[in-house]
């Protein structure tokens, strides 16, 4: 058995362990642990993201693909939105997460790929963990924090017995394929018939490759977003999205929670972040901005907090991420719930309805931020076309 130990393990090397490691004080020793062998491979999102977040995070602009248009279709109608203030972009998954890593490891983190984290022990100065690493060797690091951001696995919290793996998920899967001739700045969310009980996306990335996907709820639905796949790209798919498919490079498969809003995010000296704290919208199910985010936040105030002994710090971690998500998810996951049942034609009075919003109404649905100003706003919108038709 190898021994280490340090002030803070983090268990997750995605974008929220990965940037706690990169925004903790450099004195502060550190560890990742990272099951997968590489960091940002296997990829498991379709890296979805809007432009305004990537320049706050300073994400270098070669990482991501920017999206200028946006068009929901359902079976019988289409909405398209010209995108100006709210640009979107597609990341470069493993491009990003190694330059996350890469800070993180100038910022001295020991980032130990192939390693699983097994179980942990709590006692009155922190933790005693066990992980195993692909060579079958055992290590036990001591730590006086440990940080849960192994995603939807929830690895030290439900080992702690806190909370168990959630149970409602998004399932996803995607085939990414090479377009030698360039891709367009037109991103397509699908909905209705083709991918009912969930949605589909076509998504132009970076380096020239076009990313087609689904996602479904389990266990609302049983159906596999790989059966679903299959079914997806026929060539009357392709003839109507105007799409000639270069290679397929690779497929990506991933999960997400699909729970409410939890706000204890921090237990003792076990705090939580990213998937495992719940951050992605509920609507769509984006949240690599939130696990970069809340990962750098969470990093800084851990820093304060070691450097102190004052736990204030770490609450105030939780407080904010609680007055920034709690209203907007609350009202996120009865969408999340409500769309869920949809069928075809509800589909289609939906998809109408996004086409009568502003662009900023529309970034505030994708991103589920429903403040009181924006549902009035969004409601008198839809009472007022109701009124004239
Ligand atoms: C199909 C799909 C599509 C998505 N599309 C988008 C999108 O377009 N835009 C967007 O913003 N978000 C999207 N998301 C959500 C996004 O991927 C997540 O919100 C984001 O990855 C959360 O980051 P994280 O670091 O919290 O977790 P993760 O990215 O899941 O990282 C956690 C890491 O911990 C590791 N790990 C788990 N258990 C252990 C263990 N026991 N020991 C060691 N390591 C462990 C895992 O291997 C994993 O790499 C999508 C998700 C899915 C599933």
């Amino acid at each position: 058995m190898h021994e280490q130990s340090c002030d803070v393990l983090i268990v997750g090397g995605g974008p929220a362990g990965l940037s706690v490691a990169q925004a903790l004080p450099a004195h502060v020793s550190k560890i990742v642990l990272h099951q997968d062998r590489e960091i940002g491979k296997p990829v498991r999102t379709s890296g979805g993201t809007w432009v305004r977040d990537m320049q706050a995070l300073q994400v270098p602009e070669h990482l991501y693909h920017v999206i200028n248009e946006i068009e929901f279709r359902s079976d019988n109608a289409q909405s398209l939105h010209q995108l100006s203030d709210w640009k979107m972009a597609v990341l470069d998954i493993t491009g990003l997460y190694q330059w996350i890593g890469a800070q993180a490891q100038d910022n001295g983190a020991q980032i130990l790929c192939g390693t699983k984290f097994l179980s942990t022990q709590p006692d009155d100065k922190g933790f005693t963990s066990t992980a195993r690493a692909r060579s079958g060797q055992e290590l036990r690091i001591r730590s006086s924090y440990i940080i849960d951001a192994s995603g939807v696995q929830a690895a030290v919290m439900s080992d702690l017995g806190i909370a168990p793996k959630p149970t409602r998920v998004g399932v996803g899967i995607e085939h990414d394929y090479a377009m030698p001739d360039g891709v367009s700045d037109r991103a397509v969310l699908l909905v209705g018939s083709q991918v009912l009980t969930g949605y589909g996306w076509i998504f132009p990335a970076p380096n020239n490759t076009l990313r087609i996907g689904v996602g479904v709820i389990h266990p609302d639905t049983d159906v596999s977003p790989r059966d679903l796949m299959d079914q997806l790209i026929t060539p009357d798919f392709l003839a109507r999205h105007d799409l000639s498919l270069g290679p397929l490079i690779k497929s990506n498969a991933g999960i997400i929670p699909s729970v409410s809003y939890d706000p204890h995010l921090v237990h003792g000296r076990m705090i939580r972040v990213g998937d495992t704290a719940n951050l992605a919208t509920p609507t769509v199910g984006e949240g690599i901005r939130q696990a970069m985010d809340y990962g750098q936040i969470l990093g800084r105030a851990l820093g304060e907090t070691l450097q102190t002994g004052d736990p204030k710090p770490l609450r105030r971690y939780e407080s904010r991420a609680r007055r920034q998500f709690k209203r907007d998810y609350h009202f996120g996951f009865m969408t999340n719930q409500r769309i869920a049942t949809y069928q075809p034609d509800d589909w289609d009075k939906s998809v109408r309805r996004v086409s009568r919003l502003s662009e900023a109404e529309m970034a505030a649905l994708v991103r589920s931020e429903f403040s009181p100003a924006n549902l009035l706003r969004t409601a008198a919108k839809q009472i007022w076309h109701k009124l004239r038709s």
